[in-house]
């Protein structure tokens, strides 16, 4: 009964994309639900912050941003990969937007998809009250989660929201999930010194079961969509940091003795 239920929960994404290798093991289908609390100045994805249906210019023309869906037809879509998923250990990861902002939603489609057999992944900041989020817990597989800095009025200035929920949240998530991987964003002026990277990979070992560390350079790619919704692009000119600073502050990390990987 429960499971003829969440297939008619509604929720609000702004894209679907299908054959992904990232965020999460194997073949995946990436959800991308709409709304988030914070307003990081690097996103790449402005179009996911506003919960509300918005027009975008993307090539000229414009793009409506947004669409209500039901839990039924999204299943409808991720089930089509199955065999790709059986084959690579891959499944469905929600993504956004922050997929906690439609809490009943991303319930019900984790479920549905945990009771069918397929992989669970979502990519979160964990920027919610923790009763939000508990529930979410059995039915997911791997919870990919965003710590950006360990200073909570600098992660204030930069991302509009304070750290302190977010930290409190991911040593009682971490305790309890099949798999916690902490991701971080590298972002130039922001957290990209030995100093930062080495405060957050200690913040990781100390959390409970986990194990590994990614390091997510920071990248324009988002630019063009901020042109599109008249937005200011408040990274400026900022560039990528290169390989070589990469590779140093994966060293940085090690040294406090977890895995780190580049990307992911
Ligand atoms: S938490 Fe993620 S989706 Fe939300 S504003 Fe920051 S980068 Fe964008």
């Amino acid at each position: 009964m429960e499971q003829n239920k969440d297939l008619s929960v509604k929720g609000r994404i702004f894209d679907i994309q299908q054959f992904s290798t990232h965020d999460g093991p194997g073949i995946r289908t990436i959800v991308f639900l709409k709304g988030c609390l914070l307003r990081c100045r690097w996103c790449c994805n402005p179009e996911s912050q506003e919960y509300a249906i918005q027009t975008m210019i993307r090539n000229g023309k414009s793009e409506t941003i947004g669409r209500d869906v039901t839990v039924g037809e999204i299943f409808e879509t991720v089930k089509k990969d199955l065999i790709y998923y059986r084959r690579s250990g891959g499944g469905l990861t929600l993504s956004g937007g922050e997929m906690l902002c439609q809490s009943d939603f991303s319930l019900a489609l984790l479920r549905t998809c945990k009771n069918y057999g397929i992989n669970t992944a979502v990519e979160t900041t964990l920027s919610t009250p923790f009763d939000m989020i508990e529930p979410l817990i059995p039915y997911v597989d791997t919870f990919l989660v965003d710590i950006k800095h360990m200073n909570s009025a600098k992660h204030e200035e930069f991302t509009t929201m304070k750290n302190e929920l977010i930290l409190q949240n991911a040593r009682r998530v971490s305790a309890v999930a099949k798999r916690f991987v902490v991701r971080v964003p590298v972002i130039p002026g922001f957290n990209d010194t030995p100093e930062e990277i080495g405060a957050i990979a200690e913040f990781a070992k100390s959390l409970k079961g986990v194990e590994e560390m990614n390091l997510l350079p920071y990248h324009r790619l988002g630019y063009d969509k901020y042109v599109g919704l008249g937005r200011e692009y408040k990274m400026g000119d900022v560039p990528s940091p290169d390989k070589d600073k990469m590779q140093s502050l994966k060293s940085v990390a090690e040294r406090v003795g977890i895995k780190v990987n580049i990307g992911g």
